[in-house]
């Protein structure tokens, strides 16, 4: 796809992303940040965790990759994302934030406009009027998580 197709699927992104925002908070109640894996680099491991780097590594919640980033594990009901209070997030506007939270559950790639099948918003269909945007731009849409290997 190229570069001008890419930049308008990227807009209608951002907004299926902000039109779900009252959604996330009030009905599925931050799900992506209290299950499953956020791999994040070192940069962003200290504003994430808080601060409480040791101490998740500690608990083996938080582990160091092959690569240098680190995997967070968000998946123990006690252990949300250290960032996420009262279902909302600390870090929201800040650079640290991952790149991977920003774009979630929305990726582009390529051709396609790949949707979590982990979200709640996805799995309800909220975002039907948009997947007519990306479709009549030439992308193919999939129900994928990029990162479901992790
Ligand atoms: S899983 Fe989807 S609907 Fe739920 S908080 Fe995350 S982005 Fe929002
Ligand atoms: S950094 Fe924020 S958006 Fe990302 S998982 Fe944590 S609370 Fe959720």
């Amino acid at each position: 796809m190229d570069e001008k197709a890419t930049n308008k699927a990227e807009k209608i992104a951002n907004k299926a992303r902000k039109s779900i925002s009252k959604f996330c908070f009030e009905e599925c109640m931050a799900y992506c940040c209290r299950k499953g894996y956020l791999v994040l680099t070192k940069y962003e491991v200290n504003k994430v965790t808080q601060g409480r780097k040791k101490e998740l590594e500690k608990l083996e919640l938080l582990t160091k990759l092959k690569d240098g980033n680190y995997s967070l594990n968000m998946g123990t009901p006690n252990f949300p994302c250290p960032s996420l209070q009262g279902y909302k997030c600390l870090v929201h506007k800040s650079l640290k934030r991952s790149k991977t939270c920003g774009d979630f559950p929305i990726f582009i790639q390529d051709d396609y406009v790949k949707l979590s099948p982990r979200c709640l918003a996805v799995k309800q269909d909220l975002f039907y009027s948009y997947i007519k945007q990306w479709l009549a731009l030439g992308f193919k849409i999939k129900k994928d998580d990029p990162l479901a290997d992790i």
